[in-house]
């Protein structure tokens, strides 16, 4: 059942490992197909996973469909967002810029234009214990006109339309919240005013500027 996605899934999720934004099995990854979601293993390592650690499982509750390992101890939040969201791919991670900045801020504000294509500023979900259903909502409400979150005490999400989408919006994720630490790490990082903010995302719609990371399927 969706061989080819599940194998897309994992090569998604070794992608970000060699990018470094995830290490060992802190992560996790995830596309829609109609009413089915395909999402990484529990406890997989990701820089090594293949199509067999990719898991099947139904909407809107979660049912296992197919696949030898159960669903990616974080369900619940992948769920949680395809239910209230347009999204095709989702992707968690543990990045260490993001999760440091989880740790400090409530808030990263735009300050660069390029933060538009993932819906503006960057809230941080509160503290919540992994796996939870309360993280799931509480991370939802932070996604609110967002593609992407932080999570307070943990990590990362964000989400797109697509697998290539989705890995692209964690890579820009992570190289934002860089640049809004190096920022602040020397003085009061300026904010794009809501005036700037719109006419930036005028341009990048007429532009159609996007970042995306093209997902090979060989190992
Ligand atoms: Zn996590």
């Amino acid at each position: 059942m969706l061989e080819r996605e599940r194998e897309l899934i994992a090569a998604a999720a070794r992608e970000l490992s060699a990018n470094g934004l995830v290490l060992g099995t802190a992560g996790n990854v995830s596309a829609r197909h109609g009413d089915l979601v395909a999402i990484t293993r529990t406890g997989a390592e990701l820089a090594s996973v293949d199509g067999a650690d990719v898991t099947v499982v139904g909407l809107p509750d979660g049912q296992h469909l197919h696949g030898a390992f159960p669903a990616s101890s974080e369900l619940a939040l992948h769920l949680g967002i395809y239910r209230r969201f347009d999204a095709g791919a989702i992707v968690h991670t543990h990045a260490p810029v993001a999760t440091a900045l989880a740790c400090v801020v409530d808030e990263v504000p735009v300050v660069h234009y390029q933060q538009l294509l993932l819906g503006g500023s960057i809230r941080v979900a509160p503290y919540a214990t992994f796996g939870s259903d309360e993280l799931a909502e509480l991370t939802v409400a932070a996604l609110d006109g967002r593609r992407a979150a932080l999570m307070s005490g943990h990590g990362a999400i964000v989400f797109d339309g697509d697998l290539p989408g989705a890995v692209g919006g964690a890579c820009l994720l992570e190289w934002i919240c860089t640049v809004f630490w190096r920022a602040r790490a020397i003085g009061s990082p300026r904010t794009l005013s809501e005036v700037q903010q719109a006419e930036a995302r005028a341009a990048l719609a007429a532009s159609g500027e996007g970042v995306r990371v093209e997902i090979g399927e060989s190992a």
